[in-house]
């Protein structure tokens, strides 16, 4: 048997039923998530806010946080050892299914496969799902997203403490260009436009 987990940004591009039938025409399963990752990351990032002396950099997007690391080098910025979301459901995924089974975790984007990939789970292959489609051959209409099904303005704080939602690179460079973290609690940084529906591996089929 194999298994596939489907990330919320595909999700939304297609009918639900016609994905079934697609993936079971494949002969895979999907899997389906039991645990709130969503509340699970968001209290992880409150915990890391009361402990840090410095701006939190929101580590859900690899991509932003590389650019961060590679660019801003100096800065004093806290990086907390949190997953994205999708790796803490791909690890439900892997703990849930048969140790043996192949499993597939679907990605919106290279960065977060190669992330996952870095993790060499057992059985498991991380791949976006552009390249999902090209592997299968899935032929499927596509919606056009015009939003992130996790869309900026993910966190919650305390009142008195500043989040700087940073949507695209050039907010990304402008804020840290202007030293906006010495007076930021955490930065919630998303590489792509508006989110993960605009990530390279998405694809309209
Ligand atoms: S914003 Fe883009 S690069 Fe960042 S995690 Fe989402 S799809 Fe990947």
């Amino acid at each position: 048997m194999t298994y596939v987990w489907i990330n919320p940004v595909v999700e939304k591009l297609y009918d639900p039923k016609a994905l079934t039938q697609v993936l079971d025409t494949l002969g895979m399963t999907r899997f389906i998530n039991q645990e709130n990752h969503v509340q699970d990351v968001k209290n992880h990032y409150q915990e890391a806010v009361n402990q840090a002396t410095s701006c939190v950099i929101d580590q859900r997007c690899p991509l932003a946080v590389q650019h961060v690391q590679s660019h801003y080098p100096n800065r004093s910025l806290t990086y907390p050892q949190i997953q994205p979301i999708l790796i803490h459901a791909a690890l439900e995924a892997r703990k849930n299914c048969p140790s043996t089974a192949l499993l597939y975790i679907t990605t919106p984007c290279q960065s977060l496969a190669e992330l996952g990939d870095s993790l060499a789970l057992d059985n498991t292959i991380f791949l976006t799902w552009r390249a999902f489609v090209q592997k299968f051959k899935v032929q499927l209409a596509a919606k056009k997203l015009t939003a992130s099904p996790i869309p900026p303005g993910f966190f919650e704080l305390k009142t008195g403490q500043k989040i700087a939602n940073l949507c695209n690179k050039n907010q990304i460079d402008f804020f840290f260009q202007q030293h906006q973290e010495e007076t930021t609690t955490l930065a919630e940084m998303l590489y792509c436009q508006d989110g993960c529906h605009n990530g390279d591996g998405v694809t309209d089929v």
